[in-house]
């Protein structure tokens, strides 16, 4: 259902004050030809308000040729930024960027965050935008759940159907998202409340059953049935079920880069607000899926590059795979069990 542009309105501003959006600060409105008008245009009206110099930067897409599906998240190549030098200028020059492209990861958006400037996401259809609207709990929670998983050695999750994975951290920084990019150099998305991290390469290890039910990014689809995923030293080594585990397999296989079956963030949902079902409520394309990768109990694991961490695996498959049921501990104490947050009162 839509939102009013008054409500919609309302909202921006708010999430943009979350956002320490001061006025005289530099916003840049980053759009493509397939931004969704409503939020552009809302965002850009909210940061005036707010008393901000906006800009809007227009860069056409780019990729569309080479991916097999519209969504922009399984397809993470090069960004219309790379060899576009002014818009590089222009973004290093914001305080805060709104992307209503999915820039998406790459080395120029590092660049762009390193330099200080804050980036916030927002792609969503504005009714889910609406629905998790950031509060102060939710940083809360996915900060708290950060210090955990910062502190961490290593992982292990569980599940009846099957899994039993371990992976150890360390090499890499955590990831922290809770919809607001209010600290300077901050990349974030909204809606969105997780917490996740990259295993040090060549330490994942054991199996992921994908059950029949589970949701696969970006196919936006419910697994027809388990798939289980065998994983050594890091990689994927083997996807076996029937045709759910072929069209992953095939999937994968079209990008041609062994590259591609590294895994990658692990991490799990801390928002209650964000539904399993939703995803078959909607047409899928209408969305990125961000109640998928949200919704609280989550183990929440994917495949493929490591660029958002730092790294320079920067292949173009990027899977991201939401299993509900799971047991997830840190070093033996439970974050999650049966895919029910623990303690039950942080959600
Ligand atoms: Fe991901």
């Amino acid at each position: 259902m839509a939102i009013s542009d008054a409500d919609f309105l309302k909202g921006w501003r708010q999430v943009l004050e979350m956002c320490n959006l001061k006025a005289g600060e530099q916003v840049t409105i980053l759009t493509s030809d397939d931004s969704n008008p409503q939020i552009a245009n809302i965002a850009k009206l909210a940061a005036s308000d707010l008393g901000a110099v906006v800009s809007e930067l227009n860069l056409a897409p780019v990729n569309g040729e080479k991916a097999l599906s519209p969504d922009k998240s399984g397809y993470v190549g090069k960004t219309p930024l790379e060899g576009n030098a002014a818009a590089l200028a222009c973004l290093k020059a914001s305080d805060m960027v709104i992307d209503t492209l999915q820039l998406l990861f790459s080395k120029e958006q590092e660049d762009v965050l390193k330099g200080g400037t804050r980036m916030l996401l927002a792609v969503e259809p504005p009714e889910i935008m609406m629905r998790m609207m950031p509060r102060p709990e939710d940083k809360q929670r996915v900060l708290a759940a950060a210090e955990k998983i910062g502190a961490a050695k290593k992982m292990h999750v569980t599940s009846a159907a099957g899994t039993d994975f371990t992976c150890e951290f360390g090499q890499y920084p955590v990831l922290t998202q809770y919809g607001l990019a209010d600290e300077p150099g901050r990349w974030d998305h909204w809606p969105s409340t997780f917490s996740a991290r990259w295993p040090n390469e060549g330490s994942s290890q054991g199996t992921i059953v994908i059950d029949e039910g589970d949701i696969l990014l970006p196919f936006k689809h419910y697994a027809r049935e388990p798939v289980t995923v065998t994983i050594e030293k890091g990689m994927i080594v083997d996807i076996a079920g029937r045709t759910e585990a072929e069209f992953m397999r095939k999937f994968m296989e079209s990008f041609n880069d062994p590259r591609a079956y590294a895994m990658a963030h692990v991490g799990w949902g801390l928002e209650n607000r964000a539904h399993w079902t939703v995803l078959g409520l909607y047409d899928p394309q209408s969305q990125l899926g961000m109640d998928a990768r949200s919704f609280a109990g989550n183990f929440l694991w994917s495949s493929g590059p490591n660029t958002e961490a730092g790294g320079n695996r920067d292949t173009p498959c990027h899977l991201d795979i939401p299993l509900r049921n799971c047991s997830v501990s840190l070093d033996g104490e439970p974050m999650t069990i049966d895919g029910k947050v623990i303690p039950a009162d942080q959600v």
